[in-house]
């Protein structure tokens, strides 16, 4: 972290969808001050962003890193073989391998403006991924994925008392990783993959400690019928409710399958839906009712989830195509107008996962915010538009600087802390081993 002093910005705001010419002091790892004029204190670096836009950065809210590297592979599959293969995949990813594709995708994410990842790991792979996560400097919550109810005969299950040994096992390991920017959670992969006692013993685990409950809820249809019926409750969301799941420290990846009274119990409880609309077409799991949540004032979040299923991994493409897919399913253009949507993408986003002092610029907030720098583009940018122009006609690699902890990890599009080319040198000998093996898998299964 350094001190900067931010000239010709446009700070944006996303009550009025308008800029303003702003200057950003930052000391340290905190934004100290914001005014139209600030002198420059002695020792610090002057920064001139003329014509760029200053916002918060983004909260990805549900994610799976491991599979940046399973981008490709598992592509068209229905889902019950595409989960099927996956896991297939995840037995006989190497450490190294696995360390490269989490730390592209933990790069990628900040590369268009992520600071923050909630993440969903694999036990067999959290050491390569911690160590993935250090090297990127990247802010991340991480929890391991757990099941004792088997969906498939590749799912990995293990018995309640392993899964609250493992969940301790975060706690240090992630505890023990120098800085303050890894954080643990818990993270049951959800119903009906987990036992009602393994969900709570896992919930009753997090409140203890103050952490994030993270879970998978009502992402297929199939899935969901057989909840409804195991449970005789409308679906999973009920079920959660009725097992005292449900309250404002979980987050709930997909939410798709769900009644009119589940989305008042999920309003009810102060719960977050976590909405990732790449996934949820790519691998035909559905649409949810993004906007009748909204019109309920549910706290809803953002994910780009795992590449695997997304191929994604920039939040504005995200942003977008969830605008676009409830305009068009509501017949209502000002839903998930662009305020809502980046408010969604930062601070709801940040206050969802716990951050406190991130997701807005204003003083005395924690320096983590991008500069964007859309006049490089060929196309036409309206520079009385730019916020509505960065959501509905760029993408995230029109971010120029990021800023994260007051430290500068990005500037002109290029990573400040690392060798890109080295870095992808590296990468790509790993992808070249693991997709060998991944054509042996796939060839057998
Ligand atoms: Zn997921």
């Amino acid at each position: 972290m350094g001190n900067f002093l931010i000239k010709n910005c446009e700070l944006a705001d996303f009550e009025t969808l308008t800029t303003k010419k702003m200057q950003i002091l930052v000391r340290e790892n905190r934004i100290e001050k914001i005014d139209a004029q600030i002198d420059t204190p002695a020792g610090f670096e002057v920064i001139d962003a003329k014509g760029m836009l200053a916002m918060p950065s983004f909260a990805d809210c549900h994610s799976h890193l491991s599979q940046t590297f399973m981008k490709g592979p598992l592509d068209d599959y229905p889902i019950t073989d595409w989960l099927v293969r996956l896991f297939r995949i995840k037995a006989v990813i190497s450490p190294e391998e696995n360390y490269y594709s989490c730390l592209l995708g933990a790069l990628s994410a900040l590369r268009c403006g992520t600071t923050v990842i909630n993440e969903m790991a694999d036990w067999p792979l959290l050491d390569s991924m911690l160590e993935a996560l250090k090297d990127s400097r990247i802010r991340a919550t991480v929890g391991i994925s757990t099941t004792d109810i088997a969906e498939n005969d590749a799912t990995p299950v293990i018995t309640i008392d392993e899964a609250l040994k493992r969940s301790q096992a975060v706690c240090q390991k992630v505890r023990g990783i120098p800085g303050r920017r890894l954080r643990p959670s818990v993270a049951p992969a959800g119903l009906p993959a987990c036992s009602r006692e393994m969900m709570q013993n896992l919930k009753r685990f997090a409140d203890e400690r103050g952490l994030i409950f993270h879970t998978h809820l009502a992402e297929g249809r199939k899935e969901t019928e057989d909840v409804r019926r195991k449970y005789g409750l409308d679906g999973e969301a009920e079920a959660l409710y009725e097992f005292g799941l449900l309250d404002p420290h979980t987050l709930l990846a997909h939410s798709i399958w769900l009644s009119d009274h589940e989305l008042d119990l999920i309003k009810e409880t102060g719960a977050h839906p976590v909405h990732c609309p790449s996934t949820n077409l790519k691998i035909s799991d559905g649409i949810p009712r993004i906007a009748e949540m909204l019109e309920r004032g549910i706290d809803i979040t953002l994910g780009c989830d795992g590449e695997a299923s997304s191929s994604n991994r920039d939040m504005i493409r995200e942003a977008r195509l969830a605008a676009y897919l409830q305009k068009g399913r509501s017949l209502d253009p000002t839903v998930l107008d662009a305020g809502t949507m980046y408010r969604m993408m930062t601070a709801g986003g940040m206050q969802a996962l716990g951050y406190e002092k991130m997701g807005e610029i204003r003083e005395g907030n924690i320096a983590d915010f991008i500069l964007v720098d859309m006049d490089h583009e060929i196309g036409f940018f309206n520079p009385d538009y730019k916020l509505g122009n960065f959501l509905y006609a760029a993408d995230g690699r029109a971010v120029d600087t990021v800023f994260l902890d007051g430290e500068i990890l990005l500037r002109g599009g290029r990573f400040t802390f690392i060798d890109e080319e080295e870095v992808l040198s590296r990468a790509e000998k790993a992808v070249h081993s693991l997709n060998k093996k991944i054509r042996k898998v796939l060839e057998e299964s």
